[in-house]
This record gives structure tokens, C-alpha cells and sequence, in this order.
């Protein structure tokens, strides 16, 4: 293999090389998996939310039934003391008193029903939260497997590119190489073009006769007058074979 051939394949390596970087920096799973790990993040704080909320309300129902429990007590014991009331006077005191009695009964009871319900919907919020979570938890595993599996595919493709450049960069005289990889640099990647008929491959702007003249003179691996990237000519055997 010519030194201009080992060059152009070099560069076709190379940008195989950056296509399998970007492929591996713009994988779509990449970024689904960051956005699914995102929404369960967003998720697991609502269901600590929940966990907060339901908490508050037991709370709450607890201290409203150990009332209502008090206030029956106090309703038993004001029948006992009244039991043995004679004074009219004491008599309606103890109807004012136990009226009072009641009406806290029927505010606690109501209050205690409400809770109830509040209670019974956070459990269901609850519930249907940790399917969601479970759900998402499983997608979230799916995603990082094929995620895993596509990177794992384009991590063995680039060893593969890689094994394959190290033999060619072998085969190409250092200065070259360093020119190469100069020049590879400031065009993307598209360092070496090849000479068809008077035209450069990458600049594709005509040469001149005296120019074509000029480049015989320097070998195969020459310079592109324009644009300076690494000109490949065909050998002078192909090209008289052409003509
Ligand atoms: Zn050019």
C-alpha cells in the first residue's frame, strides 16, 4: 500500500473514529435514560410528600377520637353525678352541661369523619404512587440495560477502529503523521483529499496547468496550493494508464 493510500485510510479510520464519539455522546437511550431517571427522582419527593400528608392526617384523627373518648367520659360522669340531683337549679345546669357535651360530641364526630375520608384518600394517593414508582423503577432498569447494550456495541467498534489505526499509523513516516494530525485538526478531520483529473477531492477547485506541473515534481503525497490539505496524486503509472 502507497503512503498516500495509507493516509486516506487513515482518515477515513479517523472519521469513522469521531462518528463513533458522537454516536456514543448523542445516544438517544443517553439522554432517555437521564430524563427517566429525572422523572423518578421528581417522583420519589412526591411520594415523600404523600408519606407527609398521610401522617398529618393520623395524627390529627388520633387526637380527635382520644377528645371524643374524653368527652364521653365526661358525659358518663355528669349522668352519675345527676342521678342524685334534687335542686332544680343544679338540674338545669347539669341540661346545660351535658347539651354542651353534646354538641362537642357532634363537632368531634364530624370532624373525625372528615379525617377518615382525607385518610382514605392519602392511602389511595399512597397506593397508586408506589405503582407508578414500581413502573418507573422497572423502565428506568430497561432503559440502563439498553443503554448498556448500544454503548457496549459502539465501545467494541471503536477498539476495533483503534487496533486498526495503530497499524496503519505504523506505516507512516512521523513527520507525515504529524502533519496529518496538524492539518486533520483545522479541517475536521478532512486532512487529505486525492488529485482527480485537475480537481482536489475536498476543495474541488481546478488547477492550473503550471500548477499540475509543479505537483509532478513533488511525488505523490504533495499540498494543495488552495486550501493546503494533504494532496494525494495517483501514481504517474496510473495516471499514464489513464490518459
Ligand atoms: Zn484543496
Amino acid at each position: 500500500m502507497s503512503v498516500g493510500t495509507t493516509l486516506l485510510n487513515l482518515q477515513e479510520l479517523d472519521l469513522a473514529l469521531m462518528r463513533n464519539q458522537e454516536a456514543l455522546d448523542g445516544m438517544p437511550e443517553v439522554r432517555e435514560l437521564a430524563r427517566k431517571r429525572q422523572q423518578y427522582r421528581t417522583l420519589k419527593l412526591e411520594a415523600q410528600r404523600l408519606l407527609g400528608v398521610r401522617k398529618d392526617v393520623e395524627i390529627d384523627l388520633a387526637d380527635l377520637t382520644a377528645q371524643r373518648a374524653q368527652t364521653e367520659s365526661m358525659v358518663e360522669a355528669a349522668q352519675v353525678q345527676a342521678a342524685g340531683l334534687t335542686d332544680y337549679r343544679a338540674v338545669r345546669d347539669f341540661e346545660n352541661e351535658l347539651s354542651g357535651l353534646a354538641k362537642r360530641l357532634d363537632k368531634l364526630s364530624f370532624a373525625i369523619e372528615k379525617r377518615t375520608a382525607e385518610l382514605d384518600e392519602a392511602r389511595a394517593q399512597e397506593t397508586r404512587m408506589t405503582k407508578a414508582l414500581a413502573k418507573l423503577e422497572a423502565s428506568v432498569r430497561a432503559e440502563a440495560d439498553r443503554t448498556r447494550a448500544k454503548a457496549g456495541d459502539l465501545l467494541a467498534e471503536r477498539e476495533k477502529l483503534n487496533a486498526r489505526r495503530a497499524d496503519l499509523v505504523h506505516e507512516i513516516p512521523m513527520d507525515l503523521f504529524t502533519r496529518y494530525e496538524a492539518v486533520a485538526k483545522r479541517f475536521k478531520g478532512m486532512a487529505v483529499e486525492r488529485l482527480v483529473g485537475n480537481k482536489p477531492s475536498a476543495c474541488r477547485v481546478a488547477l492550473q496547468p503550471s500548477q499540475m506541473g509543479d505537483l509532478k515534481h513533488a511525488g505523490e503525497v504533495a499540498e494543495c496550493p488552495y486550501c493546503h490539505r494533504i494532496l494525494i496524486r495517483p501514481d504517474d503509472a496510473a495516471e499514464e494508464a489513464q490518459a
